[in-house]
């Protein structure tokens, strides 16, 4: 069993990676291990001295929210070299480290994997050079878990590496202003993204910022391929689109294998359609500022993923890096991490564009396939006449709702198939009030927030059932797309059930969650959680700035109604201590021990704390009952607040998550909708994210899983994640700020 641990970032910074630097501190100290924090990376590592520190609970504390990696990170000639990596090991066994967690990109863990193959012949030199080593008993070999620090999202084994989240929201946070300002002008923008040899970034904010054109590493272009974007934007211009963003990758190349820049794309654009053309080269900006809620969670699950993985298997020889693989840690052998992530590089080089392609894998080639389609100037097929497709947005409005729309609505009419938007959710059925959502409309639509077509939270009277059957029958509904939260799915149940008396409700339907609760059933995240969880979180640093010098207590009330997920995930993403969730309850007694650990706490040096309280979590212990209760008990020690963030969660421009989330479950419903009229089914399908993807699920089968009783699904993948929180909030004496 390994007893002394250390952790590093090294190469490229990225968001998040403080994160995970905490995480595993804090875990490894709450597991008795002893952690040394590295300074500077591997040129640290080579140097020892002050660059090698050990860390303690406190030292860790306030990090979640700032950029960057507070251990600082360095590019390191010196460890490229073997003398370099036997002076870093020597280093390591004056410290008795035993295991290394590296957070970096492919470069960092080549290192780290060379380090740890090299290893036994270091420690034969050191032994035979050094009498304190030849003395020391058998010195095991070296443990290395690595984990995905880049904001490139390039490396192999992981979906998400840790900073791309927060890096594509930054990137749509410019578009979205860029786009304010090219409307007003008639301008078109070039943005050039970062990413290396990876398309993700460039590709990723393409779909969710509503770009024109995007020129990715992995794609073999034409060789007129400029023509083809002259075309593209010239027609734009003539039909009316106002503004144009043409978004291309650092590593985009023409078909000869030369680079293509923004300048050269402004170039072209400007010789041959006189356009004026602005570029906008992101650069640094990508990788600064606090990391996202998706980031934080990221690096916090996977730093305590480390440490577990290196104490659960103890005898197991772990040369790892931890990923995030469809919601799960998965762990993959870091020479294949190295040479897979490498090997897009390499093709693209070469030329081998479609095998680079091939490398990224399925979620990437889709991606490039709705994009390709999304971007169009004009759908495909011309309009038919065999009737309109429905789409609806139900009950309290999520961030993101739009965007699928947008999405739905623009894959249904690249096939012909005209779309209606029913005005205010099941209103519109009602009373037969449609919007014509049109093509070119439907492209600004990705990035607005709440939902343009309106939502409304209603009960069906018995009248209402046959003006819906009406109405679906007069405007020739043959499908409808529901998008919404658990009242939506109940009220596409009570129609199903309604299917024997009227005829009209017997065609495909398909449900697409999209709630700020994250409480629905089969479903991993909703649309709108993930906007909901960065406005909370950004809410919460607010308040952690208001400290001062008092010693306060906070209770934030959230949303999530009888779902703790809002609660447990802006805990674990803003390191508040405690969340009162409804999934556990709260009681008297857990209040009390909250009380004493407060007063310990502030004894301890803490000057704020963080208690998150889901506005369902009980039903006579409120917000307000617990600032009173604790107020009392405080005994002048400490002070309590309350902030109850309220409608502040809905709010606001969808993030990326969401965004993307969004268009995925969008495209999906069109095509699920698409294939059933064509087979002439009357199936009701609902979309979730879960373990395999983006997979749609009959509507009795979801139904099964809706604890109707007590307003939540009967499984919450989430609730696994309170012991992580718990762990990494606990009171220990010195524990800071
Ligand atoms: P990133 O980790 O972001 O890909 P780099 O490629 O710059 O960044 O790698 C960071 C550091 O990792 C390098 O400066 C070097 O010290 C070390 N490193 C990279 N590749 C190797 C290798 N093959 N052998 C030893 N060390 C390496």
């Amino acid at each position: 069993m390994i007893k002394t641990l250390a952790v590093m970032t090294s190469g490229g910074d990225s968001p998040g990676m403080n994160a995970a630097i905490r995480a595993v501190t804090r875990r490894a100290l709450d597991r008795k291990l002893k952690v040394y924090g590295i300074y500077d990376g591997y040129e640290g590592l080579a140097k020892g001295g002050d660059a090698i520190r050990q860390l303690q609970w406190e030292d860790v504390g306030g990090l979640l929210q700032r950029g960057g990696t507070f251990l600082g990170t360095a590019r390191s000639e010196k460890f490229r070299t073997r003398e370099g990596r036997c002076q870093a090991a020597r280093q390591m066994l004056e410290h008795k480290i035993e295991a290394l967690v590296v957070i970096g990109g492919d470069g960092s863990l080549s290192g780290a994997h060379v380090l740890a193959q090299e290893w036994p012949e270091h420690v034969d030199q050191l032994r035979k050079e050094h009498e304190e080593f030849s003395s020391r008993g058998e010195i095991p070999n070296l443990q290395v878990i690595g984990l995905p620090g880049s904001i490139d999202n390039d490396l192999f084994g992981t979906d998400m590496s840790i900073g791309a989240d927060t890096a594509l929201n930054h990137i749509l946070h410019a578009m979205d202003n860029l786009t304010s300002t090219a409307a007003s002008h008639q301008r078109t923008f070039v943005i050039e993204t970062m990413g290396r040899h990876c398309g993700y970034l460039a590709l990723a904010a393409t779909l969710a910022g509503g770009a024109s054109w995007v020129l990715v590493p992995e794609e073999e272009l034409e060789l007129r391929w400029h023509q083809k974007m002259v075309d593209a934007i010239d027609k734009g211009r003539k039909i009316g689109r106002p503004h144009h963003i043409v978004i291309v990758a650092e590593g985009a190349r023409h078909p000869d294998g030369l680079t293509i820049t923004s300048n050269d794309i402004k170039r072209i654009l400007t010789e041959r359609l006189g356009l004026d053309v602005r570029v906008t080269v992101l650069g640094h900006v990508q990788r600064g500022g606090s990391p996202t809620a998706f980031d934080r969670i990221l690096a916090t699950r996977l730093g305590v993923a480390a440490v577990d993985t290196l104490l659960d298997a103890p005898d197991a020889p772990h040369c790892h890096m931890l990923g995030l693989v469809r919601n799960e840690v998965v762990a993959t052998p870091l020479t294949t991490v190295v040479e897979k992530s490498r090997a897009v590089g390499v093709e693209i080089e070469t030329g081998n564009y479609s095998q680079a392609l091939e490398l990224r894998g399925e979620s990437f080639k889709n991606t490039l396939k709705l994009v390709k389609t999304l971007t169009r100037i004009l759908p495909a097929q011309e309009r038919h006449d065999d009737g309109v497709v429905a789409i609806l947005t139900g009950g309290a409005d999520a961030p993101g709702m739009n965007t699928a729309v947008s999405v739905a609505a623009r894959c249904l009419l690249n096939q012909g198939i005209p779309v209606l938007g029913s005005r205010d959710a099941f209103m519109g059925l009602i009373r037969g009030d449609f919007i014509e959502l049109d093509w070119d409309e439907m492209v600004g639509w990705v990035n607005r927030p709440s939902s343009e077509i309106g939502t409304a939270r209603i009960d069906f009277k018995p009248a209402d059932l046959a003006m819906i059957a009406e109405n679906i029958q007069k405007h020739r509904i043959k499908g409808i797309i529901a998008i919404g939260g658990w009242g939506t799915y109940v009220k596409i149940a009570e129609l199903a059930a309604q299917r024997e008396n009227f005829d009209a409700f017997n065609i495909p339907m398909v449900l697409v969650p999209a709630t700020i609760d994250n409480n629905l059933p089969l479903t991993e995240y909703c649309v709108g959680t993930d906007t909901a969880l960065n406005n909370i979180i950004e809410a919460i640093d607010k308040i952690r700035h208001t400290a001062g010098a008092t010693r306060r207590t906070f209770i934030v009330e959230v949303m999530g109604r009888q779902s703790g997920f809002l609660a447990l995930m802006s805990a674990l993403a803003s390191g508040a201590e405690k969340a009162y969730i409804p999934e556990k309850g709260i009681s008297l007694a857990e209040l009390n021990t909250d009380v004493e650990n407060l007063k310990k706490s502030f004894q301890y040096g803490k000057r704020l704390v963080i208690y998150l309280r889901n506005e369902m979590a009980s039903f006579h212990y409120t917000t307000d009952f617990i600032r009173r209760l604790m107020e009392e008990e405080s005994k002048d020690q400490f002070e309590v607040r309350t902030a109850v963030l309220g409608h502040v969660q809905r709010g606001g421009i969808p993030t990326a998550f969401d965004r993307i989330l969004a268009s995925r479950m969008g495209s999906t419903a069109a095509l699920t909708l698409i294939n059933a009229m064509q087979e002439q089914s009357t199936e009701i399908s609902v979309l979730a994210l879960s373990g395999r993807g983006t997979t749609t699920f009959p509507l009795p089968e979801a139904i099964k899983e809706m604890d109707l009783e007590r307003g939540r699904p009967k499984h919450q993948w989430f609730l696994q994640l309170i012991e992580t929180a718990d762990a990494l909030a606990k009171v220990h004496a010195g524990s800071g700020t």
